[in-house]
C-alpha cells in the first residue's frame, strides 16, 4: 500500500533519516524496532506528513504524494494514527471522541459515525464506556479509545508509534491483546514498539532502524532470533 523510496529527513544540520527504503503491503503487519533516538518515529510522522520529509519519495497508489499537486488532506485520512500519549479530546466523551473526525472529515451524518464508532468500541472492548471522558479511563482505556477512534475512520493502514510504552505494566496486556486481534483480522499495520516478544508474534516483518538509517528487515525469526548485522545483534542483547 504504501512504498519509501529514498526518505531522507533533516532538522537543521542534523540528518535523522537517511535513505530509507521500505513498504508496507496490504495486510501485511510490520513492526519497526530500534534503539532511542533512531528516527522511528520521525520515519511515522513522515509517512502521515506530520512532518515534511528532506527527500525521497512516499508511493500511495502508484502515486507520490510528495508531489505538489497531491491533495495531502485526503492522503491522511487514509492512515489511523495512534500515538503514545493518546491524544484524546479530554473536554468529549469516548463517543464524541470516535464520532467528530468521521463527520469532520469524512462528512458522515452524526448517525452513521456513532454507528461506526459503537462497532469499533465494541472492538476494543470499550462500548460500555460511551459517556465516560477521557479523566474518568485508566490509561489502558484511553488507548483503547484512541485505537477505536483511528479505526473509526476506516483507514487503509494503521500507524503506531509506541501504544504501551506510556502505560502501567498491567495495561500493556489489554492494548496489545487489541491490537493482536487487529492484526489477526487482517488489518494493515505499522507499529513503533519495544515490545518484542509481540513483535515476534504478530508481525509478518520486523524492520530494525539504527541512527536513522534501516540496518536490516525480514521475518521475526531473521530479524529478532537470527539476526545477521552486529548492530541488531547488540540492540537485541541490551532490550532483553
Ligand atoms: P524513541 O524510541 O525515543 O521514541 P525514536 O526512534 O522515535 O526514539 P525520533 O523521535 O524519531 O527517535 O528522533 C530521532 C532524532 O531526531 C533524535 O535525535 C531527535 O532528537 C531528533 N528530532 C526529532 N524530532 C525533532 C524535531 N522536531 N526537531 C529537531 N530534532 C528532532
Ligand atoms: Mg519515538
Amino acid at each position: 500500500v504504501i512504498e519509501i523510496k529514498h526518505l531522507n529527513k533533516s532538522f537543521g544540520s542534523h540528518e535523522v533519516l537517511r535513505d530509507v527504503n521500505f513498504s508496507v503491503n496490504k495486510g501485511e503487519v510490520v513492526c519497526l524496532i530500534g534503539s532511542s533516538g533512531s528516527g522511528k518515529s520521525t520515519l511515522l510522522r513522515c509517512i502521515n506528513l506530520l512532518e515534511t520529509p528532506s527527500g525521497g519519495e512516499i508511493i500511495y497508489k502508484g502515486e507520490n504524494i510528495l508531489d505538489d499537486q497531491h491533495d495531502i488532506k485526503k492522503y491522511r485520512t487514509h492512515l489511523g494514527m495512534v500515538f503514545q500519549q493518546f491524544n484524546l479530546f479530554n473536554n468529549h466523551n469516548v463517543l464524541k471522541n470516535c464520532t467528530v473526525g468521521q463527520q469532520k472529515v469524512l462528512k458522515r451524518s452524526k448517525e452513521e459515525a456513532a454507528a461506526n464508532a459503537l462497532k469499533y468500541l465494541k472492538t476494543v472492548g470499550m462500548d460500555q464506556y460511551v459517556n465516560a471522558k477521557p479523566r474518568q479511563l485508566s490509561g489502558g482505556q484511553k488507548q483503547r479509545v484512541a485505537i477505536a477512534r483511528a479505526l473509526a475512520m476506516d483507514p487503509e493502514v494503521m500507524l503506531f508509534d509506541e501504544p504501551t510504552s506510556a502505560l502501567d505494566p498491567e495495561m500493556v496486556g489489554e492494548v496489545l491483546k487489541v491490537m493482536r486481534n487487529l492484526a489477526d483480522g487482517g488489518h494493515t499495520m505499522l507499529i513503533v514498539t519495544h515490545e518484542m516478544e509481540f513483535a515476534r508474534e504478530v508481525s509478518d516483518r520486523v524492520v530494525f532502524m539504527d541512527k536513522g538509517v534501516i540496518v536490516e528487515e525480514g521475518s521475526p525469526e531473521q530479524v529478532l532470533v537470527n539476526p545477521k548485522h552486529e548492530r541488531t545483534k547488540e540492540f537485541l542483547k541490551r532490550t532483553i
